[in-house]
């Protein structure tokens, strides 16, 4: 049987067709955050389904999005730029335009359970998924139940966790949270307050993680302290969040996690200088594929609910 899942990011739909956790194919769909997209994106898995890569045409479909989805899978509040999404009825919008069901999910949830079911967090007791991107999103799967409650803020919230108060201002009106302090949204300003006090550096007002990390491997004095001080923050967010929940194991993904192979040694030194017990630390992993956890993640979603749903 095989399933559609999409990932709505800020600038793409990311877009697949999984049988079991197998991706038969994987499209992106532009997304310049207008309703109009969604009609793009609804052209796309129209034609999927009247054209299978599978012996048949998928049953189900799963759609993580960047926001809070409350227990009947409607959007409470969502990241700004795709804020013409609060409110849409999904379930109604997969039914007329694709008669399909649909699960829907908060995208780190989404990411975490993929990570758990179907990538590098298979085996784990307690999971923590961090993902890293635009924002910092966390989701936490406990004994094979990824956690949620009825207002859908369970779990996923790490990434406001206040890791330095009175620090920069964040989306979310407070200040100090960890993604304002280091996320894909807060490096432009960071740059910006920093780059006249170094001319010769490599970097621009336009850099992103990726170009950090490259500069930094080049010796780039502003690059290395960006590189550092950003890790150091998820340090100290993630340990805090090890601290309570007792993972033993933490995955990172999204794209900022893209280069973590450069950076995890400077990141497992910070969790070990911060948590209470070093000989129980978590075993950090990377996602094998940082750009298709929330996808995994929702093909299994609506697997299962073909699985509940009487044929
Ligand atoms: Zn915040």
């Amino acid at each position: 049987m095989t399933v559609l899942a999409v990932d709505v990011g800020g600038s793409s739909f990311k877009v697949a067709e999984l049988e079991g956790h197998r991706v038969l194919r994987s499209a992106r769909v532009p997304h310049r955050s207008e309703p109009a997209d969604l009609d793009a994106l609804g052209d796309l898995l129209g034609e999927w389904l009247g054209a299978p890569a599978g012996r048949e045409p998928a049953r189900a479909a799963g759609i993580a999005v960047p926001g809070v989805v409350d227990e009947h899978g409607v959007l409470r509040s969502v990241h700004a730029k795709v804020g013409y999404l609060v409110g849409l009825d999904l379930h109604r919008w997969f039914d007329q335009r694709l008669g399909l069901p649909v699960a829907v999910d908060n995208d780190a949830r989404a990411a975490g359970w993929g990570e758990y079911v179907a990538g590098a967090g298979r085996g784990a007791e307690v999971l923590l998924t961090v993902t890293l991107g635009t924002g910092v999103g966390t989701s936490l799967v406990v004994a094979g139940q990824a956690l949620r409650d009825r207002a859908g803020h369970r779990g996923i919230l790490g990434g406001h966790v206040r890791v330095a108060p009175g620090g920069r201002r964040c989306t979310c009106g407070g200040t100090g949270c960890l993604e304002a302090q280091a996320s894909g949204w807060a490096l432009p300003g960071l740059l910006a307050e920093r780059l006249p006090q170094h001319p010769g550096s490599r970097l621009a007002t336009g850099s992103g993680f990726a170009d950090v990390l490259d500069a930094a491997d080049a010796g780039d004095v502003l690059a290395v302290a960006l590189r550092d001080e950003l890790v150091g923050w998820w340090g100290v967010g993630i340990a805090g969040m090890c601290a309570l929940a007792g993972p033993d194991v933490v995955v990172l993904t999204g794209g900022l996690a893209a280069g973590a192979g450069r950076y995890l040694d400077h990141l497992r030194t910070t969790l070990a200088d911060l948590a209470w017990d070093t000989t129980a630390l978590p075993e950090l992993r990377v996602a094998e594929d940082v750009w298709a956890s929330a996808t995994l993640g929702m093909a299994d979603r609506a697997r299962a609910l073909t699985e509940r749903t009487p044929l």
